[in-house]
């Protein structure tokens, strides 16, 4: 509760936080006629813009763009003498892309007519009051989009060695000798592949027995394949990580089954996880509840335990991607504002893993499916045998599609190849409009793409 002599500046709503789902709801609750206070302590945008998807996916272009120019010569083109990666250069291109994101995020909020812009750190002080600095804003509606930080786990000798993560590899504008990967997950595998792209020498550590462990295992397979055919060391099973310093280096012990119990890198990255940032938010004052982990606890409309308290984005571990955070907005803004009564449950499992080639998901996995215990139809096709994967030279991976066999309805697909990112939408429409698969063998596909081979691959469907 405010102090007696804190002036409290009254709001319709409160957004805390300026991700994926903030400034999207603050220009549709300012444009219902509310009047709207929009909190951010940190850079506009939020981890999207700022350390994840746009500035990661600029240096898998980059990456891509080095690569492409070291295999020329398979093309019949010929460079003048031997690719050199200028990084920062490399970094300057990111900062400038994420930059313009931040800027307009920024922008859009400081000029949008009923917003006002606070930047500081919001603390819940009541159910409905928040503090900012010495400000105390009072709504009746609250929104937290207050994201995520990268996990620092507790390795033995983590306190004696530099380390870097997501965020502050946004810094590094050179090639490191060697980069040590702890982390064999989606954001780790990332910055594995783009940096060994760019000249490093990478090791990725993983804890688990295989890579992406959510994945199938020919999946995970398949991107250990392409990862280690660049020349990246993997370690899997490295059940007690610790590190120490070694002169300028970090020596990781690693006790794996197999390979030298320890490496010597010349940096180490962090990529075991993200965290929410709810700490130092002021929930317990509020009354709103989280699980052990720090996820805001949300019913299917992402409303929080206390009325008229809202979190959305990966706060409220529902998702952990921006297309989550921005359908959490969608969901919000129709229930509050077009009387609509829209679900999470009603979105299906959907995200990409930016290596190169890219795996494009939707809904189950293989195990999944066996798991369900019905009757089920799966079929695959190597990237060698799509036309248009081989006329570009990118032939790695596979697509994996399946299906319910009564109904006929896809039930997941996972397609690791190129522009899989973009193919696995096909199969997502599909999904989302509950059709048989039989319907996408009707259609006229354009030729030569990778998206015409979904018809046939599902031509191929056979019982589990
Ligand atoms: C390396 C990396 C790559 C990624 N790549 C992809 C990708 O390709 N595709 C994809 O879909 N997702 C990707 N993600 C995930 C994606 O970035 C996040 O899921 C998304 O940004 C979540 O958005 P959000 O709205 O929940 O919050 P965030 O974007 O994290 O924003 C939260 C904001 O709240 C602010 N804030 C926090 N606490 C307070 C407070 N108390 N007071 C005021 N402000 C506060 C923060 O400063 C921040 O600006 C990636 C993530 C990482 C780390």
């Amino acid at each position: 509760m405010a102090k007696a002599n804190t002036q409290v500046a009254a709001y319709d709503a409160i957004i805390i936080g300026t991700g994926q789902a903030g400034p999207p709801l603050a220009r549709r609750l300012a444009a219902a006629g509310m009047t709207v206070a929009v909190i951010e302590r940190g850079a506009f945008g939020g981890t999207c813009v700022n350390t994840g998807c746009i500035p990661t996916k600029t240096l898998v272009a980059s990456a891509y763009a080095a690569h492409m120019a070291r295999r020329a010569g398979e093309f019949g083109v010929g460079l003048a003498g031997p690719v050199h990666v200028d990084m920062p250069r490399v970094k300057a291109r990111k900062d400038r892309i994420s930059g313009q994101s931040r800027v307009g995020v920024e922008h859009s909020l400081r000029t949008l007519a009923n917003c006002t812009v606070y930047q500081g750190h919001g603390r819940f002080v009541a159910p409905h009051e928040v503090q900012v600095d010495d400000a105390v804003l009072a709504a009746e509606r609250i929104f937290i989009n207050v994201g995520g930080r990268a996990v620092v786990p507790n390795l033995p000798g983590l306190d004696r060695v530099p380390y870097l993560t997501n965020s502050s590899m946004m810094a590094v504008d050179f090639v490191p000798r060697h980069l040590v990967v702890v982390g064999g997950s989606y954001v780790g595998l990332e910055f594995a592949q783009m940096y060994r792209r760019f000249g490093s020498e990478v090791t990725v550590v993983e804890m688990a027995p295989r890579l992406v462990h959510r994945e199938d295992p020919d999946v995970s397979a398949a991107i250990a394949e392409i990862l280690e055919s660049e020349g990246m060391r993997v370690r899997v099973k490295a059940e007690c990580i610790r590190l120490a310093p070694s002169g300028d280096d970090v020596m990781v012990g690693l006790d794996c089954a197999d390979g030298p119990p320890e490496i010597r890198g010349s940096h180490l990255l962090l990529a075991v996880g993200r965290r929410p940032y709810t700490d130092d938010l002021g929930l317990d004052e509020a009354g709103i509840a989280r699980d052990e982990r720090g996820y805001i606890l949300v019913d299917d409309q992402l409303r929080t335990s206390v009325p008229g308290v809202w979190a959305l984005g990966d706060c409220n571990g529902k998702g952990a991607f921006t297309h989550t955070a921005y359908n959490d907005f969608e969901i919000v803004a129709a229930n509050h504002l077009d009387g609509g009564s829209r679900r999470v449950s009603d979105r299906i499992t959907a995200y990409a893993l930016y290596i190169d080639p890219p795996l494009g998901r939707a809904g189950m996995t293989e195990a999944d499916v066996k798991d369900r215990g019905k009757p089920a139809l799966i079929a695959t096709r190597p990237m060698t045998r799509v036309g248009r994967a081989v006329e570009k030279g990118e032939t790695a991976g596979f697509m994996k599609v399946l299906a319910d066999a009564e109904s006929k309805q896809i039930l997941g697909a996972s397609l690791l190849g190129t522009g899989c990112d973009e193919v696995i939408h096909g199969i997502l429409d599909l999904m989302y409009a509950k059709a048989p698969y039989t319907l996408l063998q009707r259609t006229m596909p354009i030729h030569p793409t990778v998206s015409e081979l979904l018809p046939t691959l599902l031509g191929d469907l056979h019982p589990l």
